[in-house]
């Protein structure tokens, strides 16, 4: 199972994108179309919101946490940067993975499934390589990403280039696919750890 979490929503309109689009609709839109597309190769997968509405960060985070996901896509756009932009929790790695029958502390669960997100963000790295779409790979500490006990990345869509806006319907499909791929590529490694 995979949740997308469409970032912002409701009152919360995000960053204010090219055309005066607000980032919730644009990334509601892509997430309900990466949704089905999953969802048409066999990948289960949920939406954290259907619709406009202000969805907090602990609902966020307990949305993936109690349907045990096997990753998280949180969703963002901005009008700045070139190609994808993706992070990883920049909170220091827990030990091993024993350790998480115990219970994790709510601010820092993520530090426990810390490599499993970085290999997820390398499966995505590669699908959008090979799209030729330009990746850049940062850490960084926010909610819900933090919160999130399972292998979890920060996407954050910006244009190709000049020539090519956030609302390049080629762009916006080479991007969905990359997802879907990697998710894909993902499922089967998933399946393959101990
Ligand atoms: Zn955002």
């Amino acid at each position: 199972m995979v949740v997308l979490d469409p970032a912002h929503g409701g009152a919360d309109a995000g960053a204010l994108l090219g055309a005066g689009d607000p980032e919730k609709n644009f990334i509601m839109t892509l997430a309900i179309r990466l949704h089905a597309l999953l969802n048409a190769r066999g990948i289960h997968s949920i939406l954290t919101r259907d619709g406009d509405t202000t969805l907090d960060n602990n609902t966020r985070a307990t949305i993936a946490n109690s349907t045990h996901a096997a990753a998280c896509v949180l969703l963002h756009a901005t009008s700045t940067g070139n190609g994808v932009h993706m992070y990883t929790s920049s909170l220091p790695a827990a030990g091993p993975q024993d350790a998480r029958r115990a219970f994790l502390p709510w601010q820092t669960a993520q530090a426990s499934y810390e490599m499993e997100s970085l290999r997820l963000e390398s499966d995505m790295n590669s699908a959008l390589t090979r799209q030729h779409i330009p990746v850049l790979l940062a850490r960084t500490s926010i909610m819900p990403l933090d919160s999130m006990a399972c292998p979890a990345v920060v996407v954050e869509i910006a244009p190709f280039d000049v020539k090519t806006p956030l609302t390049d319907l080629t762009y916006q499909e080479q991007i969905i696919e990359a997802l879907a791929t990697a998710l894909q590529a993902w499922r089967s490694d998933w399946r393959m750890q101990p």
